[in-house]
């Protein structure tokens, strides 16, 4: 039995995102206004007095393991804190110009009018990476507690399946289980409330909702993979201020998919590519994707001469209000992207996080007040999700990612319809409305390689890079000596019925070649090899595989990629 030692707090936040870093500050914030109001008798009630609030983030930092676009709606942060600017927050740009491009092979149609839910005028372009840093020490000033380097691994419960807090990751462990020298084991957070923000695919959001049902009556969640890098153009090749959105070639009209060009200070460009983990053609590797985006002539013309910085890739919670789960359970709240809170039409989500924090702060608030921290009190998290502007952005755009997996012609129409009807417009939704990206999947026989699809694609490691020279410039360190953090439930599968049957796609959907089939002389046959080292966090794998047999769980803490400055 190993000796753990326990630490209580009143609040933990798992996940150093802007969720949980906006939830923490208005936290702080609000207890100080109500019991300032209690003791000047302006409010009945009692005293809530210093809460120990507490921050677990896996990354060495905060901000490592934080990846984004982005353009960065403010209405959050500005209420959050309305003279954020003045305080010194490393906004990037401020947005200048915007365009819509449509994308044939060789051309890019620029679109006459920008779609309205594109239009970013006023709104800031970012290193979401730095914004996280900078919110971090506004916190560590508020006096809460921040832990890097350390990864929640599990959810603790009572007897009565009530939250009690969650355990970190143990240290020291070889990779045949043994302990080192070095060896640590996790501590237990025990806390009166926890808030699980993890961002897209948060590993304890995902076995909370398994373990408590909080899916039920909910449509699946549905998700995105951003491949992102970083590039340092000559002076006059991209405006600084301008914001560019594309939709077309490379993605197929059955693959939900879009690009993006965000022009940065010091003539630095942030462009990627979103690819629906919904895709049916098991051939499709959204790295290669992004890859062949940058070869279109428009694309290339913009990185001539410049040089690549960084790489990133992270999947995005895109199917919104339909799927968010319940948001609470007896001890804990679920915020952010691990709660579908991004708007897929927008491709944002950093807002709808903040905002879903304070709104998870002010909840907490009252449990503190009434000393109840059941479902009672915590259920009061949905009325108030109703009752902002999170509900009167996302209501509207319920159908729009499910509209999508009907091909994108139907989807376009189907958006203009949901445009004008404030998100109805049934007539060309698939049947079941939102299906799990996974079971969308088709097998090899409808969808034969031929091999040309990215035959384009050099991989030049001049414009277009392969994924180990990519990963390389993620920053990706895991000490190797550690039990994989990549659990296949079962090897087998993947030598076998996923080989004939799928021609095994993790090759292809991980950006990270994290995955490879390996002949092995002994068996006479190719098995999996999982290079978990080069993993980027991203999720892919947990998500997309079609047996649904990889789970994703923390590996030891600090270990990840390092996204400093993305
Ligand atoms: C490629 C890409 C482009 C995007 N572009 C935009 C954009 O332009 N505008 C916009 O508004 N939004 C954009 N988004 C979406 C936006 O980034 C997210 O909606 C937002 O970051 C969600 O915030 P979050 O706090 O919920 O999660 P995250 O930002 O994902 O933060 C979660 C944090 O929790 C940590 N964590 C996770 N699990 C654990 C654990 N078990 N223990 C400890 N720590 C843990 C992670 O390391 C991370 O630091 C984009 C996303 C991507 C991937």
């Amino acid at each position: 039995m190993i000796e753990r030692e326990q630490l209580e707090m009143d609040v933990v936040f798992v996940g150093a995102g802007p969720a949980n870093l906006a939830a923490a500050l208005h936290l702080k914030k609000k207890i100080a206004e109500h019991d300032e109001f209690v003791e000047k008798g302006m409010k009945p009630g009692r005293i809530i007095g210093d809460l120990e609030i507490a921050i677990v983030e896996k990354g060495p930092f905060v901000g490592a393991h934080i990846l984004s676009g982005a353009v960065m709606d403010p209405i959050a942060i500005r209420e959050l804190m309305p003279d954020f600017l003045e305080q010194g927050c490393p906004v990037d740009s401020a947005v200048t110009s915007d365009a819509f491009w449509y994308m044939t092979e060789s051309r890019a149609i620029n679109a006459p009018i920008v779609p309205p839910p594109l239009k970013n005028k006023g709104k800031y372009i970012v290193s979401l990476s730095k914004i996280c840093e900078w919110l971090a020490e506004k916190c560590e000033e508020a006096g809460i507690n921040i832990f890097p380097e350390f990864p929640a691994s599990e959810v603790l419960y009572d007897e009565h399946d009530r939250v009690i807090g969650i355990r970190t990751g143990d240290k020291g462990i070889d990779k045949e289980g043994r302990s080192k020298g070095n060896y640590e084991p996790g501590v237990d957070l025990l806390a009166k409330m926890t808030v699980l923000g993890e961002g897209s695919r948060g590993s304890l959001a995902k076995h909370l909702m398994q373990r408590l049902g909080l899916m039920e009556g909910k449509e699946p969640q549905v998700f995105s993979l951003g491949v992102k890098e970083l590039w340092e153009v000559p002076a006059g090749n991209f405006d600084e201020g301008k914001v560019v959105h594309t939709l077309g070639f490379p993605s197929d009209t059955d693959t939900y998919g879009g690009g993006w060009i965000y022009g940065m200070k010091n003539n630095i460009v942030s462009i990627g590519y979103v690819t629906g983990l919904d895709y049916k053609d098991p051939n499709i590797d959204p790295h290669a994707e992004f890859q062949k985006f940058k070869t279109h002539p428009k694309i290339a013309e913009i990185l001539q001469g410049g040089k690549m910085l960084k790489y990133g890739a992270k999947t995005i919670n895109t199917s919104g209000f339909w799927t968010m789960p319940r948001l609470y359970s007896d001890g804990v709240l679920i915020i952010g992207d691990s709660a579908s809170f991004l708007n897929g039409q927008r491709i944002k989500g950093i807002h709808t996080a903040m905002k879903s924090g304070m709104l998870a702060a002010e909840t907490i608030v009252s449990a503190f007040e009434h000393q109840d921290f059941t479902s009672a009190v915590l259920k009061h998290i949905e009325e108030k999700v109703h009752l902002s502007w999170i509900y009167d952005e996302l209501h509207p755009v319920r159908n729009f990612h499910a509209s999508f997996q009907s091909g994108r012609w139907s989807a376009l129409i189907n958006t203009g319809l949901q445009f004008v009807t404030g998100g109805l417009a049934w007539g060309f939704m698939p049947k079941e409305h939102h299906v799990a990206g996974y079971e969308r999947m088709e097998k090899l026989e409808s969808y034969q390689n031929d091999g040309t699809r990215y035959e384009n694609v050099k991989f030049d490691k001049s414009l277009t890079f392969d994924k180990v020279t990519d990963v390389f410039h993620a920053g990706v360190a895991h000490d190797e000596d550690q039990p994989s953090h990549l659990h296949v439930l079962d090897t087998e599968i993947c030598a076998t019925r996923c080989a004939e049957e799928y021609g095994n796609p993790c090759q292809r959907f991980c950006p990270a070649a994290v995955y490879e089939m390996e002949f092995n002389p002994k068996t006479d046959r190719k098995e999996l090899k999982v290079n978990f080292s080069n993993c980027v966090h991203c999720k892919t794998c947990d998500i997309a595989d079609p047996y649904q047999i990889i789970n994703w769980v923390t590996p030891e803490g600090g270990g990840g990629p390092n996204y400093k400055g993305m």
